[in-house]
């Protein structure tokens, strides 16, 4: 009887009714040593190597012209065997890069959100993992491996989606009482499914989603994640103005320190189990996240109602749509009109 009661149960955790495996309050494992997460600096794109024991995971390769950087960072750190090479989704500056480390490296599991894509990209990354022997892996929400003492939890994506950035692929990484959230390009949408699904997004450091973009990292999200540190993986004056000012301010908000590759390069976070402590390549004391905004501008117009706000207006028009002026009297002079709300 103890028996049917207990495939029971096993049957109804199986289902996984939540919609995300860590409901449960997560058991803080015993670990012996240190776990290393290396944020690559591949520009405005995304790499980040997990090394856990003699357990290594590659998450995202960057651009295609990444490919041999990463392959030669990797090399710097002896690998020459990954247990999981993941793509967190099929846009260029994710997959790119991987083909060099799959064609470099004894490779064990690979995963993606999806196993074809219509990009030279991924199906170069789709060739070389053939050529390991292997099939790509489409992990479902839930499930989770372990990495050395470090265990792997899928968070998402909650559902199939048509925006690219969307499917990728959220991890969760935890290394004692630690933890690592990896949520690739995710933007709001998966982030409010993953907070809907009752996801236990508790992370001390969050990947910042989409490389600081105002479409990622809301409020909700930042909330649930309450991070004590973030990392931006960001390119140098890249042409989509990312990390958003408006990301940076939730940040500070919440009081996250800040590690950015386009200003520090190589970032490396080594968790002891209870503490993480962080290098960079350069510019450790460089200010990442400043309070004010580096030109002082103050007033933000919107391009299309040409009504001008304050900075902290809650009417602010999309990035996009954005025009910045350095005085109420600029603004005025370039025909916008002030906003009723926020009465700049
Ligand atoms: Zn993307
Ligand atoms: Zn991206």
């Amino acid at each position: 009887m103890n028996q049917v009661i207990t495939c029971i149960l096993a049957l109804l955790t199986a289902l996984n009714l939540s919609g995300c495996a860590a409901v449960q309050p997560p058991v803080a494992q015993q670990v012996s040593g240190t776990m290393e997460v290396h944020f690559i600096d591949v520009g405005q794109a995304d790499s980040e190597l997990i090394q856990c024991g003699d357990k290594a995971m590659l998450i995202d390769g960057g651009n295609v012209a990444d490919s041999s950087l990463v392959v030669s960072y990797l090399s710097a750190q002896k690998i020459d065997h990954l247990d999981y090479v993941v793509c967190t989704h099929a846009h260029e500056d994710h997959v790119g890069g991987l083909s060099g480390p799959l064609n470099k490296f004894k490779v064990d599991h690979v995963l993606a959100p999806v196993t074809n894509y219509d990009s030279d990209a991924f199906r170069n990354f789709a060739k070389y993992t053939a050529a390991q022997g292997l099939d790509i892996t489409v992990p479902s929400v839930g499930d989770n491996f372990s990495l050395g003492d470090a265990s792997v939890e899928v968070m998402g994506p909650q559902k199939l989606y048509d925006e690219t950035n969307n499917t990728s692929i959220v991890l969760k990484v935890t290394y004692g009482e630690t933890s690592f959230l990896f949520p690739g390009d995710a933007e709001r949408e998966s982030e409010q499914d993953m907070l809907d699904a009752g996801c236990d997004l508790n992370a001390t450091v969050l990947k910042v989603g989409h490389h600081g973009s105002d479409t990622s990292t809301t409020y909700p999200f930042l909330r649930a994640v309450a991070p004590s540190y973030a990392v931006i993986s960001v390119g140098a004056d890249n042409s989509y103005g990312h990390p958003a000012e408006s990301t940076l301010s939730r940040l500070r908000d919440a009081e996250v320190t800040v590690y950015r590759t386009d200003l520090q390069g190589n970032i490396v976070a080594v968790s002891n189990g209870k503490q993480i402590s962080f290098t960079t390549q350069k510019e450790k004391d460089v200010q990442t996240n400043p309070t004010e905004s580096k030109t002082e501008i103050t007033y933000i117009g919107n391009i299309n109602s040409h009504v001008f706000h304050r900075d902290t207006c809650d009417a602010l028009p999309a990035e996009k749509n954005q025009v910045w002026f350095e005085s109420r009297e600029a603004a005025i002079a370039a025909g916008y009109k002030a906003c009723t709300r926020c009465k700049p």
